[in-house]
């Protein structure tokens, strides 16, 4: 166990041991101690190809050995054509040229910049404001942040953050329940009466997850609401960016989680399973009409990284889209999503489990105080950091959020295998999330209904 302040790592948290992983392997990750580790949330909704995958490994030292960098403003590769090509093949409608970067906060920085400066550039320079929803989870660079409705994150930085309209999120402990079809949140015309406050000609995006993430554990809108925030977003001439960082790549069982709503965005940002972890690679998917008014003024995107681009993360890139689509594991993940949800519906007899939710391998779990009503523990408990905790000592890695029921309450465990789990291992899954409870509920001696 490593801790800070023994070494010289500036660790992510500086009160907690951090056990050193040597090696990977599917979905089990070993210690130095030899300990293993069920990955149940691939890291962080990365890792959707499992650990330790040859072919990939075997694409990036091939690329690290004829050129590893080249910089982005002077050269193309292969990689990046070959990458580009790749995904453009699975992008919805005209989503077809794609910029890429290393990280989803970079991409959805260089998305919004690029909402903007479509506007400037098409004539329009009042359309500037931003709409977001809430509770949502956009990135922690401060352009993404401030579109990100995570006030704890943004508390102490509020100064240099600029202003985001919010909408309330769908379908996401709304009282109806997302069955009201006149309900504003629900069936996205609340975006409507934002717009119309704002002033349509002043906003120039709407940027929302198409399935939640950790901040609504995996909520799926009603079939109907990008429908109507498509109409609505086409009716105000307002980009509608949607931030599949998370939930693309195959994580929901379509390629991009926006498919089944049947709409195409202006702009998507992607990331974290575009390499599956082996590299830090993001980007922008956008339409020639929106890149052509760039192209035809300034001439290029106003959002420049030395490391966008990458040769040997773009390889990563290509060697797992092709994985994705030779080895059949959008689908896969489809299917045994359907699976891993009946599984999961088990944990709802577990004292304290509230909704679960999700599409494909992505689930939520809501802790609670009370499963009928969904109202959350109090936070002064830190359940989900416990639960993390001990689930860990249990060898089960998940991903724990708070403060989404109602700003500051309640605890989210967010799961997200890899695609190449097994069966048996799902079933591992449910079962170290059942030890992990039980030892979480006794450790803060919460009591049991
Ligand atoms: N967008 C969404 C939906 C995310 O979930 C995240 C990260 O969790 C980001 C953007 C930011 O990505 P990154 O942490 O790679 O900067």
């Amino acid at each position: 166990m490593h801790q800070y302040p023994a070494g010289h790592v500036f660790y992510r948290k500086l009160n907690q041991p951090f056990p050193e992983i040597v090696r990977g392997e599917g979905c089990w990750l070993e210690d130095v101690d030899g300990k293993r580790y069920l990955d149940a949330v691939g890291g962080a909704f990365v890792a959707s190809l499992g650990h330790g995958d040859a072919g990939i490994a075997d694409a990036m030292a091939a690329q690290a050995r004829r050129v590893a960098y080249v910089n982005g403003t002077a050269f193309t590769t292969d990689a990046a054509e070959q990458l580009a090509t790749e995904l453009a093949a699975t992008l919805p409608g005209d989503l077809d040229h794609l910029y890429f970067l290393s990280s989803g906060s970079e991409a959805v920085e260089a998305a919004l910049k690029l909402a903007r400066q479509y506007w400037v550039e098409h004539g329009r320079p009042e359309k500037h404001k931003i709409v977001a929803l809430a509770p949502a989870y956009h990135g922690n660079t401060l352009l993404a942040l401030s579109a990100s409705a995570r006030e704890h994150y943004k508390t102490i930085f509020g100064d240099w953050l600029v202003d985001v309209i919010r909408v309330p999120v769908p379908c996401y402990r709304c009282a109806c329940g997302g069955t009201d079809g006149t309900c504003a949140t629900c069936t996205g015309t609340a975006l409507e009466d934002a717009i119309l406050r704002a002033g349509p000609g002043t906003v120039a995006a709407f940027i929302a997850e198409p399935v939640g993430g950790s901040s609504t554990g995996a909520a799926v809108p009603r079939p109907d609401y990008f429908r109507v925030v498509r109409e609505i977003c086409d009716r105000h001439e307002v980009l509608f960016v949607a931030d599949e960082v998370l939930c693309g790549a195959g994580r929901t069982g379509t390629w991009w989680a926006i498919e089944p709503f049947g709409v195409v965005p202006d702009l998507m940002t992607i990331g974290k399973g575009i390499a599956a972890g082996y590299a830090p690679l993001s980007g922008v998917a956008a339409p020639r009409r929106i890149v052509d008014v760039l192209a035809a003024g300034s001439g290029s995107l106003l959002h420049a990284q030395t490391f966008s681009f990458h040769p040997v993360a773009c390889a990563a890139g290509l060697a797992t889209v092709r994985a994705l689509k030779t080895r059949r594991l959008v689908e896969r993940c489809a299917e045994l999503g359907d699976v891993f949800h009946a599984k999961l519906g088990g944990l709802k007899s577990l004292p304290h489990v509230g909704a679960v939710r999700g599409r494909g391998l992505l689930a939520g779990v809501e802790l609670v105080e009370d499963a009928r009503t969904g109202s959350p523990l109090p936070r002064s408990l830190k359940v989900a950091e416990t639960f993390t905790a001990r689930a860990r000592d249990a060898g089960l890695m998940v991903w724990p959020n708070v403060g989404h029921a109602d700003g500051t309450n309640g605890d989210l465990v967010m799961l997200a295998p890899p695609f190449i789990v097994t069966e048996t291992e799902l079933d591992e899954i449910v079962a170290r999330f059942g030890v992990a409870l039980e030892r979480t509920l006794s450790a803060l001696a919460v009591p049991v209904p």
